[in-house]
């Protein structure tokens, strides 16, 4: 299996589509170029600029889906004819008010009845942080509650009620669903209630996954612990293995809060742990589902690898590996055309609310300057392809 092949990689675009692509990622592998258009994209949106339709011509369309799920449906529909499934993602961050949060959840129910639409065993990605005030949550760490004490919160309690709404539904139509991990401070809170979700859910078939950040440095002790309990117990354990995306913001939190910082010092450390982790999961895959969420070429090789040495035949059924809508399709499409489940996730809303998740991309591929590279460059070998075929 060739991960590199770009005519499979990007058979879903069309030639204007890859030029946009090969446009944007030459323009956000320039951090000065990013910095600026992150600043123009937060004006435009401050203001009310009528600038609109150029961030949608351009970054909006290569990693966001559209606005409305009419449209979301039909790429659902056409990743499906490559053997591509979906994650469903309605995109809504930062927005901090319960009629805001009832809002997200009635987006979220609305997205398991498009996966119901779609296509058989797709799934829906889910911010807890969408749900219920993080602020408060985090007030809670700081007046030193017992755990009775803070499962008699409100925003607890309202939470709980709402993720377990998230997970009948999503059993009753068929669909998984991927809790997933955002901050330290709140992260703990979130891990009981997904971990007594799966628990409720997933005794005959896996339906709930909670992600580990790997870049943490408590996971795989974290992941041990489960793997253990839910084997006595007899439960499917669903994890989504991912590095981690808020490297800096935690370690300039620990350091301003005066604690140690909860993740690793080093890229190699966090390899390292979710090597460990992909390990620890495959070979405990009669019960262990496990999704391998990364960009990283060599993480996904391991994964295939330790498919074929630990004969999992069934792998369609217990291996997900998953990258974010408009990066990596070079990994997406390919692992699709070799059969293994393969999927996207597709993050969609209205523009201007999907500004900071399109400024985290943006960031987050400047940043990484061999991924957005990389990007550029597979683009670029698949575009000079097509025009040697004309
Ligand atoms: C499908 C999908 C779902 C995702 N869901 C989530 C989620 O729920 N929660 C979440 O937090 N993230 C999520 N992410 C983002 C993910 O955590 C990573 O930020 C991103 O994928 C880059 O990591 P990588 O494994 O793809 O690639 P790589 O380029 O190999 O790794 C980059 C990552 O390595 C880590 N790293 C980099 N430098 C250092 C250092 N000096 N020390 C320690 N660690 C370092 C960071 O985590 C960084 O993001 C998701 C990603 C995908 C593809």
């Amino acid at each position: 299996m060739d991960l590199n092949n770009t005519k499979t990689a990007f058979c879903h675009l069309s030639d204007k589509e890859l030029r946009r692509n090969r446009f944007v990622f030459g323009l956000i592998r320039r951090p000065i170029l990013t910095k600026m258009l992150t600043k123009i994209a937060k004006n435009v949106v401050e203001y009310n600029l009528p600038l609109k339709f150029l961030i949608r011509k351009t970054v909006y369309n290569v990693f966001c889906a559209g606005e409305s799920g009419d449209v979301v449906l039909q790429k659902m529909a056409e990743m499906h004819l490559s053997g591509v499934n979906s994650v469903l993602d309605y995109v809504a961050e930062g927005e901090n008010s319960e009629e805001c949060f009832s809002q997200n959840l009635d987006k979220i129910l609305i997205n398991i009845e498009l996966c119901d639409q779609a296509a058989p065993g797709q799934f829906i990605g889910v911010k807890p942080s969408s749900l219920t005030d993080c602020e408060k949550l985090k007030s809670y760490g700081e007046e030193n509650l017992s755990l009775e004490e803070i499962c008699e919160k409100v925003e607890i309690i309202g939470l709980v009620d709402k993720m377990t709404k998230i997970c009948e539904r999503a059993k009753a139509k068929g669909v998984y669903v991927y809790f997933d991990a955002e901050e330290f401070l709140t992260q703990g809170y979130f891990d009981s209630i997904v971990k007594s979700l799966m628990k409720q859910f997933n005794k005959k078939d896996v339906v709930v996954f909670n992600t580990l950040q790997l870049y943490m440095k408590d996971r795989i002790e974290y992941l041990q612990e489960l793997i253990e309990e839910f084997e006595s117990e007899n439960i499917k354990l669903g994890v989504k293995l991912v590095r981690g995306a808020y490297l800096e913001q935690e370690r300039e939190l620990a350091k301003i809060q005066n604690r140690p910082s909860p993740v690793y010092n080093e890229k190699f450390e966090t390899d390292e742990a979710y090597d460990h982790a992909v390990h620890l999961c495959l070979k405990n895959n009669q019960f262990v589902y496990t999704c391998l969420a990364t960009h990283n070429k060599c993480s996904i090789e391991l994964g295939v690898r330790l498919i074929q040495d630990l004969n999992i035949h069934n792998h369609y059924s217990c291996v997900f590996f998953s990258q974010l809508y408009g990066m990596s399709d070079n990994l997406t499409y390919n692992l699709a055309e070799f059969h293994y489940n393969s999927s996207k996730y597709i993050p969609y809303g209205e523009l201007t609310k999907a500004i900071p998740y399109l400024i985290r991309r943006a960031d987050e591929n400047t940043a990484m300057n061999d991924q957005s590279g990389r990007e550029y460059e597979l683009l670029n070998e698949e575009y000079k392809r097509r025009k040697k075929r004309d």
